[in-house]
């Protein structure tokens, strides 16, 4: 049989997160990325997803390397679980192994995993893979993709990337490097969908520099800028915006401190040792004279941002005429306490500016301009759009045919999918590999499924009754019932509400008296109560019925 490579999905397809490629050839693996996803709404209490590594560990012999392509947590964050089960190589860019390292040692895993780092135009040798860095511009310093070199030709895999023409950190797609690659011949393009479809151009990093530094520049009052921590780029805009007009820094938030900090250490952020003040300091700087850093961009419950605008900092009290810019976008399913933050520091008399007001964000991925810049450098034999929901992996599907992929060649692959090619041919298989969502709560890795996230969404609707009944069989005696209710109706209706329902028991007891024969099952007791509930109050809590004999 002729051997063959197979490009294995395991998350990002079909889904915004939790980025993760198996590539396969004869005994040897590798896998690109390995992310995690941010549960939505049904995923009641869940705190992550991962990918599911199932098969991974099956075939744990054939994995040799994970590559990296950069930093941001759906890249990056399934990294410790994944190293729990099989300790391979991790390569990647310097400040992704900054990342990677604080999080393994949050799990225990600091000096147990051999992290290398790897540069643009690095070649890592792995059995029949060369794997090349190559830079592209993203929301994140140091971010690549990767050329890969397999026995049925080239593969590339951008990562996630945009052009950017003036990038405050000198941080550019490799468009020479593509096209070069490119006219040696590409068999297939795996590249970022995220905004397949938006028309046009992102906007430069620039934009954002100008519009930050004219803020800065106007106001005569404090400024509280929030953003995400892991945009460096976006930090170093405020930090030198800061320092031309003489004011001090001060940096909160954990994710936020623990970046700068890092990122200073590396000598990816540039800033006087001055700058930088201290919590004791904060609060007698003129308020002309201070920028606060902080986090809360997303609205996040626990951030500093969020806090400020609850009025419960420790430190930090909303003054009127502050202003307020919050340098980010909401990520999809945040919109909602993104805008309550807003709401509440207008209230508070503060002066917030955000994207919709002014260019204080761009975006870290390519639009349709872009993308279709990427597919005539490469032009590549086969193309499959990755990171993206499906109706982004059909549209990059569309637009890669429009760009001249023959249109048996433009495939939308699924998470499982194989991918199967030869040296001169290319199959979707029929069969697929299981990749399931892997849900983390507290301690417990895998161990709630679909039908325990269910059962959470139920409970979190109507609320519980639990019905205590105390039934003696011999006398046919219905004796003491208890009735406690939680998050089904507010207290000062309590009482009546529990009244009805014992009527309801009591009645349902004496018509099963009045039978000849006697069948009492919790079950049914329940069902009858539940009718009864949903009659009176229009409401489907849980009910429990529980008969004490
Ligand atoms: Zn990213
Ligand atoms: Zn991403």
């Amino acid at each position: 049989m002729m051997e063959q490579l197979k490009v294995i999905p395991f998350g990002g397809l079909g889904e915004i997160g939790k980025n993760m490629m198996l590539l396969e050839y004869d005994n040897t693996g590798i896998v690109i990325d390995c992310g995690i996803m941010f549960p939505r709404e049904e995923h009641v209490g869940v705190d992550v997803i991962i990918p599911d590594f199932r098969y991974l560990k099956k075939n744990q012999k054939k994995l040799k390397a994970i590559f990296i392509t950069h930093g941001h947590e759906d890249h990056i964050g399934g990294l410790p679980y994944l190293l729990k089960q099989i300790n391979v190589p991790v390569y990647c860019s310097k400040l992704a192994k900054g990342l990677i390292t604080n999080k393994l040692k949050e799990h225990g895993l600091k000096n147990k995993v051999t992290v290398n780092v790897i540069g643009a135009g690095d070649i890592t040798q792995v059995g029949p893979f060369k794997a090349e860095f190559f830079s592209v511009a993203h929301s994140i310093p140091d971010a690549g993709g990767y050329i890969i070199n397999t026995p049925v030709g080239n593969i590339v895999h951008t990562g996630d990337f945009k052009i950017d023409d003036n990038p405050i950190m000198q941080q550019f797609t490799d468009l020479d490097r593509l096209k070069e690659v490119g006219n040696e011949g590409v068999r297939l393009l795996l590249a970022d969908s995220t905004y397949a479809e938006i028309p046009g151009h992102t906007q430069s990093e620039k934009i954002v520099e100008e519009t930050l530094h004219k803020l800065i520049s106007q106001s005569k009052n404090r400024i509280i800028l929030s953003t995400f921590a892991s945009l460096i780029s976006r930090i170093q805009i405020a930090i030198d915006a800061a320092e031309k007009n003489d004011r001090k820094i001060f940096v909160t938030g954990t994710s936020m401190v623990n970046n700068v900090g890092m990122a200073r250490q590396l000598g990816y952020l540039k800033i006087k040792a001055d700058t930088i003040i201290s919590k004791k300091e904060v609060n007698n700087i003129k308020p002309s004279k201070l920028l606060i850093i902080c986090t809360g961009s997303q609205g996040e419950p626990n951030a500093v941002l969020t806090r400020m605008a609850k009025g419960i900092h420790q430190i930090i009290d909303i003054k009127k005429d502050d202003t307020i810019i919050l340098s980010s976008n909401p990520v999809p399913g945040n919109e909602m306490s993104v805008a309550s933050n807003i709401n509440k520091l207008f209230r508070l008399g503060a002066n917030v500016i955000y994207n919709k007001m002014e260019n204080v964000h761009v975006r870290g991925h390519a639009a349709i301009d872009e993308l279709s810049i990427v597919h005539k450098a490469v032009k590549p034999e086969l193309f499959a759009g990755i990171h993206g929901e499906m109706r982004h992996l059909f549209l990059h599907k569309k637009l890669a045919i429009k760009n001249g992929v023959k249109k048996d060649n433009a495939f939308v692959l699924e998470n499982g999918d194989i991918l199967e090619i030869t040296k001169d041919k290319s199959i979707l298989l029929k069969n697929k590999i299981d990749s399931d969502y892997i849900f983390i709560d507290g301690k417990g890795i895998g161990d709630i499924d679909e039908e325990v996230l269910i059962d959470r969404n139920e409970l979190s609707k109507d609320g519980v009754v639990v019905c205590r009944i105390n039934y003696n069989y011999k006398n046919k005696e219905l004796k003491e019932t208890n009735i406690f209710s939680f998050g089904v109706i507010k207290d000062d209706l309590i009482d009546d509400f529990h009244n009805k329902i014992i009527d309801n028991i009591e009645n349902y007891f004496n018509k099963l008296n009045s039978e000849r024969f006697i069948d009492i099952d919790e079950d049914k007791i329940s069902d009858n109560i539940s009718l009864f509930i949903s009659k009176d109050i229009r409401r489907r809590p849980l009910v429990l019925a529980l008969l004490v004999k």
